[in-house]
């Protein structure tokens, strides 16, 4: 009998409102059923809002440096459970074993930031325009957020956000991705050890269309976070526009790295693999155009092919295999659109394009870790997020022309130029179109203590990780304190 997992609202574990549930398989055995999770509705994210605001009454007050207190425990708790959490992970999303442990310790290095930054949460004070006058500005927290999460990261992104918005003051209601409610539970029952009163964090599982959509709706929720497609987040800017939330939009990429001729080529190579590989290409940051200098083309993928179809493909749970299956049948399906769509443009699928389905991996989302040359730039594989491990590679003559190419989409995610040529590189990152820029590296592996976030299609300007995260967690309040014991009127007495 699988086991039944509940919501959390006002402190206590609890069924959806109708009592309906979902299930969550083992994406790399389907036959392995994880559990039953709540699939609530409105009336749920109604009730969690509400004390959610109740709660924000007392939670304001508590000075940020308890409140980073409690990040701090959550964090050792979570260093003590560390295994545990990245084996429940790996259940519930697939990603190998120590891709978990990364997830889970990009948490526990933003624990222990956001606990720090309780001690600072800066202001500015400035001078006044008028004599005996004192002019401060503080960080005040929003109110009540939703947070509505993807299956990816299923640890990092819900602390990139909980962590920083409980230092700054704020409450929340979270809504994590169908694919990965287990994960989400257990950040809510380490913060539950770590002292959080009830009512400050509430989780409410279900659908995106109802509950993630309720959450945009409800007008107790001041501020939303969310993290997933271009198109769940227009629809989610769309509704909180019309209530003037603040709304932090984290979406998809298409990402880029450029290797030029006076390169590094094992390193390039090496990059390539594993941004391309790495979380079966499941993640926003993942390589999925290597734009290759003409002259090295050949060789490079040459090479790249021989290296690809070493990477063992399986459960992400045992050890030695590198990559892990798709998260699920809907995201399976749509990559073997987009390799369709690929062989129909014209493209040469070189490696993979298929399911893996022998043996151990009959029961999972298995696909094969695909490469397509002769990709031309503005093709569909070019161009839009495919969400997998398939590498389109597009050749340039120059770094002007791979520059170029690399800014041709909508995203502006991240990018990676592998080159010796100092010159070159600070060109690159003078000019590609993007939110996170890598030299002689991949295009994943964010640190958590710096912004995180994208441009153009990617995001709306908000940022994530380090300190750039508080200036959506908290609102300004300027402070005038005039002690000239007369009336003085600003810009008419100057
Ligand atoms: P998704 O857009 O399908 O879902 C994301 C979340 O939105 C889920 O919790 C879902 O239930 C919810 N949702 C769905 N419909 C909704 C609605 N109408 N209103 C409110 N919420 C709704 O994305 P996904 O498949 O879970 O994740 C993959 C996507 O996430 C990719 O595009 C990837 O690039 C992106 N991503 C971006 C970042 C980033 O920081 N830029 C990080 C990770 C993933």
């Amino acid at each position: 009998m699988a086991q039944k997992f509940q919501n959390y609202i006002d402190g206590i574990w609890c069924d959806s409102s109708d009592g309906e549930h979902f299930e969550n398989r083992n994406p790399a055995n389907w036959d392995d059923i994880i559990g039953h999770f709540p699939l609530s509705t409105a009336a749920d994210v109604e009730r969690a809002a509400n004390c959610a605001a109740e709660a924000f009454k007392s939670w304001r007050l508590i000075p940020a440096p308890h409140r980073g207190d409690i990040c701090r425990k959550a964090g050792d708790i979570m260093l003590r459970r560390k295994a545990e959490i990245a084996a429940i992970m790996t259940r519930e999303m697939g990603k190998t074993i120590t891709e978990t442990l990364g997830d889970v310790q990009e948490g526990i290095d933003t624990a222990f930031y956001c606990a720090t930054e309780g001690r600072r949460l800066f202001g500015y004070n400035t001078p006044s325009e008028l004599p005996n006058k004192l002019n401060l500005s503080f960080r005040v927290p929003v109110g009540v957020c939703g947070l509505i999460t993807p299956w990816n990261f299923p640890m990092a992104i819900p602390t990139w956000n909980i962590f920083p918005g409980l230092v700054a003051g704020n409450t929340f209601v979270f809504k994590p991705a169908e694919d990965t409610p287990h994960t989400a539970n257990i950040l809510v029952e380490i913060l539950i050890e770590a002292g959080l009163p009830k009512g400050v964090l509430n989780i409410v599982h279900g659908a995106g269309e109802v509950v993630g959509a309720a959450i945009t709706e409800h007008p107790l929720i001041r501020a939303v976070s969310f993290t997933g497609s271009t198109k769940t987040g227009r629809i989610v800017a769309q509704a909180c526009g019309k209530l003037t939330k603040h709304v932090c939009l984290e979406m998809g990429g298409k990402n880029a790295q450029i290797v030029m001729l006076d390169a590094d080529m094992e390193l390039a190579l090496n990059g390539v693999l594993w941004g391309a590989f790495g979380t079966t290409g499941q993640r926003c940051t993942a390589t999925s155009r290597l734009i290759l200098h003409e002259d090295i083309h050949d060789t490079f993928i040459q090479q790249l092919i021989g290296r690809a179809e070493k990477l063992k493909l399986g459960d992400g749970s045992i050890e030695g295999n590198d990559v892990g299956p798709i998260i699920n049948q809907k995201q399976r399906e749509n990559i073997e659109r987009y390799v369709a769509i690929g062989k129909k443009e014209g493209a040469i699928c070189v490696l993979g394009g298929e399911r893996a389905e022998d043996g151990d991996l009959k029961k999972g989302w298995f696909y094969k870790p695909t490469i397509f040359t002769g990709v031309l730039p503005n093709s569909t594989i070019a161009q839009q997020e495919i969400f997998g491990p398939v590498l389109s590679v597009i050749k340039c003559n120059s770094l002007a022309n791979a520059i170029e190419i690399t800014n041709s989409v909508d995203y502006g995610l991240s990018s990676s130029l592998y080159t010796k040529n100092i010159n070159d590189a600070l060109l690159a990152v003078r000019d590609i179109e993007v939110g996170i820029c890598y030299i002689n590296a991949p295009t994943i592996g964010a640190e958590a203590h710096m912004p995180f976030g994208g441009v153009k299609s990617t995001g709306n300007g908000h940022r994530e990780g380090g300190w750039a995260v508080f200036d959506f967690y908290t609102e300004w309040k300027s402070v005038y304190l005039d002690y000239s014991g007369h009336l003085q009127r600003a810009q008419i007495d100057n």
